[in-house]
């Protein structure tokens, strides 16, 4: 609607016939300046965002980034996970289908399947094959998800014209989101963005198999990551500056693959070509190449210019690397927050230019927070610590072993759950309830365990609220496991050499996100009672005028709205 054309083209005509025309139309567009239906809807989600970090750097945050979506925007200050355990997987999962792993069967990044005695990787499907690759990580798609998506949803609502694409560089990142009838998910693998043969449109039918578009082709022959990788990883500001973090040179600080210390400048340069592609993951540099492909698939793909709105769902996932690695309170988390706060800037920038102002609908996420680096934690005096799980998965077998004569009693141990070998117990004439008694006590013995409890009854174990709740929420009879335990704020189980730190628990630094709202449809403003993660779908849902997906258990937040 650019009536500027007119005006310039026939100044004379314009003023004297349309003037009038124009100034009534002028009028009447203000009065309802809001298209009916946004053009194009962002997911933005942010690996391991704590809500705090809205704040925590604020001093040095410019005005067009979080800043900008704060004051312009809507802001749910107590947003919560209901349900553990917080990963990633089932953090997307939740977002986008507004329901719980008890009723959306993503109960993990990794679950045990005791059917075919294996481990299951959440977006595992043997069935498919990769696009523009041929390693196992193409071979995915959002099969273990029982429910539909918004995204799905939004492309049933008008026979499936809303064009609907995925982007992390995390498989689970992009695949959960996007949904099962997604037109295209895509995610990262050694340098490159790839896909699977779950997407249909992928088919070329002249050369009869299945490609890659050629703008992704194009976009990967660039090899922008690897020239990421050519230059070092130093802080945009002088080192003395970053004074809300510890100092740099912590040992229980982990390094970014192959490099020798934990300090900048990170010389990224001087990792092998070997290791480059992987490397680049725990680097503020991935955060920027996966913006920077986002637009390519909007500008590709038309995304905004069609007569339905469009959904892109990107999910940022370095900033879950790097805080993995580094913890909380490090230079390098602080580092990278205020660069993906350029980002953002930058990003709403050019969604302004490309979709227009009030013509988008954004929301900024997070899928889980992260807890201190105990080390960390303990410099200072507040309790906390780490333990390694398959430690007890060798104890508690030879106490099973030990007193029922019966080997490999407990088959995994995964998200804080046990998984036993009931059946193979039972037809062994084993009595399983003494079993799990035996299971129970030994977890219990370990002074971080705080509670212990059958996963199909927690309701006896007397769980304070909300964690009653959110046990409830997350154990999916076909894929938990058969007891679980909760420890004292503070710890958890690592892995590796048992530095950085991880997320997973009830605890407000794993469950408390950032929600903003922002663009279309959306009123300026904040909110301070409690939301959930649940209710994100369900008020999508109510913006777009479309079914909510149909495992949805949550609420719509109806403060956000015009
Ligand atoms: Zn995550
Ligand atoms: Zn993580």
């Amino acid at each position: 609607m650019d009536y500027g054309y007119i005006c310039v083209k026939r100044p004379y005509m314009f003023k004297k016939y349309f003037l009038p025309v124009f100034l009534f139309t002028c009028v009447a567009l203000t009065a309802s300046a809001q298209p009916a239906k946004p053009k194009l809807v962002i997911g933005l989600m942010i690996d391991q965002m704590r809500w705090d970090y809205l704040y925590r750097y604020t001093e040095r945050y410019g005005a067009g980034g979080f800043k900008r979506l704060l004051a312009q925007g809507f802001t749910c200050e107590n947003t919560l996970i209901p349900y553990v355990p917080t990963y990633t997987a089932v953090g997307h999962t939740c977002v986008y289908t507004g329901s719980v792993p008890a009723l959306n069967g993503i109960v993990g990044n990794n679950w045990f399947d005791k059917k075919t005695g294996k481990g299951v990787y959440c977006t595992d499907d043997s069935t498919v094959n990769g696009v523009g690759s041929t390693s196992v990580w193409g071979r995915m798609s959002p099969r273990n998800m029982w429910t539909t998506t918004i995204t799905d949803e939004l492309r049933l609502s008008n026979n499936f014209q809303s064009k609907v694409i995925g982007i992390a560089l995390k498989d689970r990142g992009a695949i959960l989101p996007a949904g099962h009838s997604a037109n295209a998910a895509y995610w990262y693998d050694g340098g490159k963005w790839i896909t699977s043969t779950h997407y249909k449109e992928m088919y070329d039918s002249v050369k009869k198999a299945y490609d890659l578009p050629a703008w992704v082709k194009r976009f990967n022959e660039k090899d922008m990551a690897g020239q990421y990788m050519g230059r070092d990883w130093n802080t945009l500001y002088p080192m003395n500056t970053y004074t809300l973090s510890t100092a740099d040179d912590k040992d229980y600080e982990n390094t970014i693959r192959t490099e020798k210390t934990t300090t900048f400048p990170h010389r990224l340069s001087a990792i092998p070509a070997k290791d480059r592609y992987e490397a680049f993951r725990t680097t503020p540099f991935a955060n920027t190449y996966s913006f920077d492909f986002a637009k390519s698939a909007i500008e590709n793909e038309k995304m905004g210019a069609g007569r339905f709105t469009d959904f892109l769902a990107l999910s940022i996932s370095s900033t879950d690397y790097i805080g993995h690695a580094f913890g909380p309170n490090s230079i390098e988390a602080e580092d990278t927050y205020l660069r993906l706060d350029k980002d953002i800037a930058d990003f709403l920038q050019y969604l302004d230019f490309k979709i227009g102002k009030g013509n988008y609908l954004l929301f900024l996420t997070a899928d889980h927070g992260a807890a201190h680096v105990p080390g960390f934690l303990n410099e200072h005096k507040i309790p906390a610590g780490t333990f390694f799980d398959d430690a007890f998965f060798t104890e508690i077998n030879k106490a099973i072993a030990d007193t029922f004569g019966y080997a490999k009693g407990v088959l995994n141990l995964q998200n804080y759950q046990v998984y036993l070998d009931i059946d193979g117990l039972e037809a062994a004439g084993k009595e399983v309830a003494a079993v799990k008694k035996l299971v129970m006590k030994i977890l219990r013995s370990k002074p971080f365990i705080t509670q212990v409890f059958e996963t199909a009854r927690s309701y006896e174990a007397a769980l304070p609220d909300p964690i009653a709740k959110m046990v409830a929420n997350g154990y999916n009879p076909q894929r938990s496991g058969d007891i679980q335990f909760l420890l004292k704020p503070g710890y958890f189980d690592t892995w590796g050499n048992g530095k950085g730190t991880t997320h997973g628990l009830w605890n407000p630094y794993d469950a408390h996100i950032p929600l903003l709202w922002f663009g279309w449809g959306v009123k300026a403003g904040k909110l301070n009672r409690e939301t959930y993660m649940t209710d994100i779908a369900p008020t999508l849902a109510a913006l777009l005028k479309i079914q909510m997906p149909n495992g949805s258990v949550g609420k719509v937040i109806p403060e956000v709205m015009k």
